[in-house]
């Protein structure tokens, strides 16, 4: 994920783990990628990749402070070096800045918007702020509107918090009624630690930090999946695409699930700040988890190093006894690192925090994920699994 405008944004989001990074580079205020770092990354993003097919993934921050003139310079750069490969992009916006312009380069270049909206007004207003604490709901609506209007392959991401987590049907039902096709939500978790910088944060290497209000709770976050899941199970499987029912089951026949959350070892993803400087993951833009800087070290290097190659192995490596002894190991993985700061029923550190949420939530779909494991094996489609869910709905009234 790379950031071209660092962590600047024109809203002021209550919840957002990025707006504070900026504080990291208080003394780099422009706080904007050049183009020598462009050209840098770009060429050496492409040379690291084993394969020919290669996904830009522009982050922020909001990433449409660049200019047009900046992102027609990255697909220069992009055929410049790497006319033999497959290229593509995607760009992650709040919303809020979207023209007809913005929208008519992103169709004519076949980029990926996804757009940030936490569902009906009244949840998306609650934590996501203009700088003078309005809503901006309306705002991104107006956004989404010129996406559809202008044809612009788009997909919304969500995340789930204490506000909008007891709404699973009226989250859902919003996005089905806005033609959105493509759902990714993500759960927030976030604990407050005040960083001598202004930061105030915690990373996962804080251990006793107190819980941000605005986190989802284990319980509304497994109602809240499987609520949402029963609703989509009889209508809409094959027809609207939720990226953690589809990883959900991957992770059920065997396949790579898409989701590094839900994937056995991460690490395969860093973020790139606007100045070279490479981290982790994206959620691990903390000075102790800064691998280097591509000016000085090529990225692929960075990314292959032993540093990086444990943090993602430590996904797997650090599981707790009640994740390993877990009927549904397979499908978790024990989630996010991040989010492993309670302790398990023998008093074992490094449980998730959202083990609570994620284990009724895998009980729950465990039936239909079976019944789907069985259509794909007998190569017939997933998605039959609704007659049989209507069924099995029927059969318990
Ligand atoms: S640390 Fe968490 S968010 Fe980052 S790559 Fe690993 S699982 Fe994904
Ligand atoms: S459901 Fe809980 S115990 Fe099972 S793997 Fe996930 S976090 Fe671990």
């Amino acid at each position: 994920m790379s950031k071209p405008a660092g962590a600047r944004c024109n809203l002021a989001c209550e919840y957002c783990y990025y707006l504070e990074k900026s504080k990291m580079y208080a003394q780099q205020p422009s706080q904007t990628m050049s183009d020598e770092l462009l050209e840098r990354f770009i060429r050496d993003y492409i040379a690291a990749q084993p394969s020919q097919y290669v996904v830009f993934s522009w982050h922020g921050g909001e990433t449409l402070l660049r200019s047009e003139a900046f992102y027609r310079r990255v697909i220069e750069l992009q055929r410049k070096y790497g006319a033999d490969r497959t290229i593509e992009n995607s760009v992650q916006t709040n919303g809020t800045l979207l023209t007809d312009a913005w929208c008519e380069f992103f169709r004519e270049n076949g980029w990926l918007v996804g757009i940030s909206i936490d569902g009906p007004k009244q949840y998306h207003d609650r934590y996501r702020l203009h700088r003078d604490g309005s809503g901006t709901f309306d705002d991104v609506m107006r956004g989404v509107e010129l996406l559809v209007k202008h044809n612009v392959e788009w997909n919304a991401l969500a995340v789930v918090n204490r506000a909008n987590g007891d709404d699973p049907i009226g989250f859902y039902e919003f996005f089905r009624s806005i033609g959105c096709r493509y759902l990714q939500f993500t759960p927030v978790v976030e604990r407050i630690e005040h960083h001598a910088d202004g930061r105030w944060l915690a990373s996962a290497a804080d251990r006793s930090s107190a819980l941000a209000d605005f986190s989802v709770t284990p319980e509304q976050w497994g109602r809240f999946l499987c609520r949402l899941f029963d609703r989509w199970v009889v209508e809409d499987v094959g027809r609207i695409f939720v990226q953690m029912f589809d990883a959900t089951l991957a992770n059920w026949v065997g396949e790579a699930p898409g989701m590094c959350t839900l994937s056995k070892i991460c690490g395969h993803a860093g973020a790139l700040e606007f100045n070279g400087d490479l981290y982790a993951c994206d959620h691990f833009v903390f000075p102790e988890y800064r691998l280097g800087n591509i000016l000085q070290t090529p990225i692929g290097e960075l990314m292959r190093s032993r540093t990086q190659t444990e943090f993602g192995d430590a996904k797997l490596r650090s599981l707790p006894g009640q994740c390993r002894r877990c009927r549904y190991r397979f499908a978790c993985n024990g989630e996010c690192p991040r989010n492993r700061f309670v302790s398990t029923r023998e008093g074992e550190p490094g449980l998730n925090y959202l083990c609570k949420g994620y284990y009724k939530f895998f009980d729950h779909v465990a039936p239909y994920m079976d019944f789907m494991r069985n259509e794909l094996a007998h190569r017939r489609p997933p998605s039959n699994v609704m007659e049989w869910a209507r069924r099995r709905t029927a059969a318990k009234r």
